[in-house]
């Protein structure tokens, strides 16, 4: 008998026990002690839990430790919710919390005895870990200031609630060909990237002043590297019915024979966009509209950072950058305290792995900014700290081969030091292996990692990738340079790309590169 292919494996294992079913098993496991069965630590994904690396464990420490990841929903914490996060990296977590680029909060070391404690404690202040990873519907990013902004074209809250209402642990979506990304979001920055997401929605006026939703599929990163099409517009109030309708083809179209070609990207690259849309809208009782393309922001003007006034009189809300999502217990604690001294009631994670105050009384913000600093949280940052993004990398990914977000951080320090009144915006990303996990295509100096030889000796390192830029139908993937070196020469290779472009007449990273 011929050996089962990855995809086949996979499909097997969702068609003998549903994703969702292995809920039941993870508190057997917690209590009992036996050993899990290697296919359920595959279904344990679809609850956000995957294996972790383990290069930060003690040889002597056996025990199978997982990545958690906890879905939160628009990037939205409130207090009580940050201090359950809190909570749980102090117990459970030995102090760790990242933010995502899906505006996703992440935990490392955590063990499966401890899970039935830590769901109970999310629950309790309306937290979930359901369909945060595996073959489903990840969850929605939107722009975390749409209720306070007062730019914003339209509220999405609302759509947002209902897009995710429906997604949330949804047995009838709960095995889809692989996972599923989508975005809504009225943000005149267009900071939701939905040039990336399988499914985007994106408010823009019509020609008669309406708010319509321009309809995107088929973007992604991975093995599905494509920038999304736009197949036209709809009204806000028709948003659920095409999150379903394509979610629906994509489940029952999309390639299950083949994982690198299983994202929705592939199917409409298979169907053709004419088809694809036949399809939608034989399963909708509307067409979609046509109207102008809209203009997009470029990638690096994607941001909120600073105090703003907010819609809701008196407040005002605070974006602020940390590096690489790296939160940890500390920030959170910090967090807290600053939050109940100063009446903040809610920060958003962000899609550049960063977080927005969001709801705070305006005189209260500039000692916000101050106290943060000394955190160092910026309201202001520099232009490296602004936009620089970084994997789980080494620590705690399993194929990763190089370090990442300490690497991050200090190299930000090091281009802030070098050159502390560069003004131009940029942006970069540090990835541990040759994925996309940090988006390392769509800024304008990637790093992948990878192995070189120094020496005679094989040693972490990078790959260097120039020019990415999202800006909708004029985005561009970075291109790889075939430049590898090792990650100790990481601060001489930046430094001397940043010092070359700063001495060109280009106006644009990505023209330069
Ligand atoms: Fe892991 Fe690679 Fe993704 Fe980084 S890019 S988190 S190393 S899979």
């Amino acid at each position: 008998m011929s050996k089962e292919t990855k995809a086949q494996r996979v499909e097997r294992i969702k068609r003998e026990k549903d994703g969702l079913d292995v809920f039941a098993d993870i508190y057997r496991y917690a209590k009992s002690g036996e050993d899990i069965d290697p296919e359920d630590i595959d279904r344990f994904k679809w609850y956000g839990l995957y294996t972790q690396n383990t290069n930060l464990q003690e040889r002597e420490d056996k025990t199978l430790y997982f990545m958690l990841r906890v879905k939160l929903e628009s990037g939205r914490m409130d207090l009580n919710q940050l201090e359950a996060a809190l909570e749980i990296s102090k117990r459970y977590a030995r102090g760790t919390a990242d933010f995502t680029t899906r505006q996703d909060l992440q935990f490392h070391f955590i063990r499966v005895e401890d899970l039935p404690a830590i769901f109970s404690c999310l629950s309790e202040v309306g937290l979930t870990t359901a369909f945060a990873a595996g073959d489903v519907a990840r969850n929605v990013v939107t722009c975390p200031v749409s209720d306070v902004d007062k730019e914003r074209l339209y509220d999405v809250e609302a759509i947002t609630k209902e897009v995710n209402d429906y997604f949330d642990a949804n047995r009838e979506i709960s095995n889809l060909p692989r996972k599923y990304k989508v975005g809504i979001s009225s943000c005149p920055k267009h900071c939701a990237s939905h040039e990336i997401q399988d499914l985007s929605f994106n408010a823009k006026k019509s020609e008669e002043g309406e708010v319509i939703f321009d309809v995107s599929v088929g973007g992604g990163l991975a093995s599905n590297k494509r920038i999304a099409s736009h197949i036209g517009y709809i009204e806000p109030h028709q948003v659920l019915a095409v999150a379903k309708a394509i979610t629906e083809i994509y489940r029952d179209y999309g390639n299950r024979e083949n994982r690198n070609r299983a994202r929705l990207g592939h199917l409409l690259d298979a169907l053709g966009v004419e088809q694809f849309i036949e399809i939608l809208h034989s399963k909708v009782d509307f067409r979609l509209q046509l109207d102008d393309v809209q203009k997009y922001t470029p990638y690096v003007n994607r941001e909120h950072f600073g105090i703003h006034k907010s819609i809701n009189e008196g407040r005002s809300y605070i974006g602020c950058a940390i590096n690489g999502g790296k939160i940890g217990a500390e920030g959170l604690s910090g967090l807290i305290k600053i939050a109940k001294k100063y009446d903040v009631t809610a920060i958003r994670a962000t899609t550049a792995q960063n977080f927005v105050i969001t709801d705070l009384p305006s005189e209260n913000a500039v000692f916000v900014v101050e106290e943060l600093k000394e955190m160092g949280i910026d309201a202001e940052p520099s232009v490296f700290k602004a936009r620089t993004l970084s994997c789980t990398g080494i620590n705690f990914c399993k194929f990763a081969v190089s370090e990442t977000k300490d690497l991050a951080a200090k190299l930000v320090e090091h281009l802030q030091r070098k050159f502390p009144h560069f003004e131009e915006r940029l942006s970069f990303s540090v990835n541990g292996c040759p994925n996309s996990c940090a988006h390392p295509h769509i800024v304008d100096i990637g790093l992948l990692g990878c192995k070189v030889k120094r020496n005679g000796e094989s040693v972490s390192g990078f790959e260097l990738v120039l020019g990415g830029n999202l800006e909708g139908d004029k985005s561009s993937f970075g291109r790889k340079t075939g430049i590898k070196f090792a990650a100790d020469d990481t601060f001489r290779v930046v430094e001397s790309i940043v010092e070359s472009y700063q001495g060109s007449h280009y106006k644009n990273f990505y023209d330069y590169a």
